[in-house]
């Protein structure tokens, strides 16, 4: 677009090019957001199918570095709970609270998988929801989305609050799903400012969804995220949402930085 020349300085300096003398930040600004949290009107993830079981299951086995929470059969890699452990996977004790992990951990691979209840009850939030905890504060979120709709940034495979998943493969309840987390853990001065934001790429039943998201702050609900410090490690949580939603074959792979 060609513009009269009046035009151009004013419209320099509206953009900010002007403003060359202003203090580094700490950390690269974050993109704008452009939607409020959980948004009404942001637009959601279209449906879209997962990977075959069958072509996940061999990317689903441990690797040999692998520490594993849980492989089918106790909890002894998780603080004590009232989670129930039954034939190979862990279902949410509703009012249970989180279950969280005796080791911490940072930048990682995490894999789990989870299903949704049967039969299906509730609607939008209040169907299938749990989440899955990295450094216990950023969420990674858990929900029967199948032929159920909420805001964009809830859906199952969001940065919850921040960042919907591209799109939904998410499977009917009843059926397993598979989370494939690449975390990055962030980083803090000594005065609490963040330095290198948390970042995230999910596979989604082999689906990616989230491609190098940088967290905006901690999750919340129903707020803007802000940072705040936190240790470079700390467990995983999975999350109690009053629903009885089961978790199998859970392992992470630690990352260097
Ligand atoms: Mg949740």
């Amino acid at each position: 677009m060609s513009l009269p020349s009046t035009l151009r300085i004013p419209l320099a300096l509206l953009l900010g090019l002007a403003g060359a003398h202003a203090a580094e930040p700490a950390a690269p600004p974050a993109p704008a957001v452009e939607w409020a949290v959980h948004d009404p009107a942001r637009p959601r993830p279209v449906p879209v199918p997962p990977r075959p079981a069958e072509a996940l299951a061999a990317l689903s086995t441990p690797p040999a570095d692998a520490v594993v929470l849980f492989a089918g059969d106790d909890l002894t890699a998780w603080r004590p709970s009232s989670w129930t452990v039954r034939e190979g996977y862990i279902e949410v004790t509703p009012k249970g609270g989180s279950l969280v992990s005796r080791q911490s951990f940072g930048s990682c691979h995490l894999h789990l998988e989870w299903r949704a209840p049967t039969p299906v009850s509730g609607q939008g939030q209040k169907r299938g929801n749990s989440g899955v905890f990295l450094l216990g504060r950023y969420e990674i979120q858990v929900l029967d989305n199948h032929e159920n709709t909420t805001y964009a940034d809830g859906y199952a495979g969001a940065a919850y609050g921040q960042n919907p998943p591209r799109v939904d493969p998410c499977r009917p309840a009843g059926e397993w799903n598979t989370y494939d987390i690449f975390f990055r853990a962030p980083r803090f001065a000594a005065d609490g400012t963040v330095t290198r934001r948390a970042a995230v790429t999910v596979l989604f039943n082999g689906v990616p969804v989230q491609t190098n998201f940088e967290f905006t702050g901690l999750s919340t609900h129903k707020k803007s995220p802000v940072y705040v410090a936190h240790p470079t490690v700390a467990p995983l949580h999975l999350q109690d949402h009053g629903d009885r939603v089961r978790f199998r074959n859970i392992w992470v792979v630690p990352l260097a930085d």
